[in-house]
């Protein structure tokens, strides 16, 4: 089978490598029938990511259809169409047990697919603990809307539910990446007040007030003040820094006000400065990233009852034989690209 892997730093090929099989009795065989591409990806390919193993199959962003289980999985049979968690988790450990999945002390356990082992941009993957990693897809929701569920939908509700909005909320949103909207989009469905998005990219603050015109829209040069007016009490009442550029850490606590929540769901690429003196008697809370990635279930009720649409993200699409031209496309921003889709076999 085809299956898109990372040769070196700085290069991934489209190699043959042979269909996975059963390892464990709890694993399971799944052919992709949608995968995507994430910024994680990238990360991989440009060596930010040193766990990454050489000779790794890329992707942990996809659907597909079960083909094989071990036969200690229960949860999911073959012909199931399924969406595939990011990150595995047993379900057993101290951790699972408090829904704090990214935390797993399985050898597994965490963000291992398409990284540590063999991921989904190619036309098999093997599942390990599946029936924690799988969630059946409802009839009436098709590939493309379930497409974001494992990694950066199922990063955008967490954020939404660690950050504990209330309805008379103004909530500040740092960054309309893809994850970024997947965050609004969570944000959305509980109904705060007011949500504001802070977006530097004219094109991606374009996208937000087209789509999502109750949304009030800002840029970074422009953040504190717009905060200031449009806030009651001198600030958001929760901020989410989803951007992970050099100065919005210090945007995102700058712009809450007293005793707000500041969630960090964006993973920097250096060390932020956290300047407890500048802050002293702000009494802030933060919290920080790492999506625990189990409540896909309930993510997928949501997109059945059209609470949650994600598919105006896919902005571009390929087969799996062209996903050099899809990471060009992707890693470059061009032709207004947020996420591409790359068709697996049907
Ligand atoms: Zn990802
Ligand atoms: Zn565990």
């Amino acid at each position: 089978m085809k299956a898109y892997t990372y040769i070196e730093h700085g290069k991934f090929e489209l190699l043959d490598k042979p269909k996975p099989e059963l390892g464990d009795s709890r694993d399971a065989i799944v052919r992709v029938t949608l995968g995507s591409i994430c910024t994680s990806d990238l990360h991989i390919k440009h060596g930010s990511v040193p766990r990454a193993v050489p000779g790794v199959t890329v992707g942990h962003e996809m659907v597909g259809v079960v083909e094989q289980t071990g036969p200690d999985v229960t949860t999911v049979k073959p012909g199931d169409r399924v969406t595939v968690n990011v990150e595995t988790f047993c379900g057993e450990c101290f951790f699972c047990k408090r829904g704090y999945v990214n935390n797993c002390t399985d050898p597994d356990g965490g963000w291992a697919l398409g990284c540590r082992i063999d991921g989904g941009q190619a036309e098999y993957v093997r599942i390990p603990h599946a029936d924690q990693g799988l969630d059946r897809i409802p009839d009436t929701v098709s590939d493309e809307q379930a497409l974001f569920v494992g990694d950066i939908l199922a990063t955008g509700f967490w954020a939404a539910r660690i950050s504990e909005i209330k309805t008379g909320d103004t909530v500040l949103i740092i960054g309309a990446g893809p994850t970024g909207i997947c965050t609004l989009l969570c944000v959305m469905l509980r109904s705060p007040k007011r949500i504001i998005v802070c977006e530097k990219s004219p094109e991606r603050a374009r996208f937000v007030r087209e789509h999502y015109p109750d949304v009030l829209v800002t840029e970074p040069e422009r953040c504190r003040d717009f905060i200031l007016h449009n806030s009651d009490h001198g600030g958001a009442d929760v901020v989410l820094e989803v951007a992970g550029a050099d100065d919005t850490f210090k945007l995102a606590w700058e712009c809450a006000r007293p005793n707000a929540t500041v969630t960090v769901v964006a993973l920097y690429d250096r060390p932020q400065m956290l300047p407890l003196p500048d802050m002293y008697g702000k009494n802030l809370i933060f919290k920080t990233g790492g999506v625990d990635g189990c409540d896909c279930a309930e993510i997928l009720r949501l997109i059945e009852q059209g609470r949650i649409d994600t598919t105006p993200l896919i902005t571009h699409r390929y087969p799996l034989s062209q996903i050099e031209e899809a990471y060009h496309i992707f890693e470059n921003r061009l032709d207004g690209v947020i996420k591409v889709a790359i068709k697996g076999r049907g």
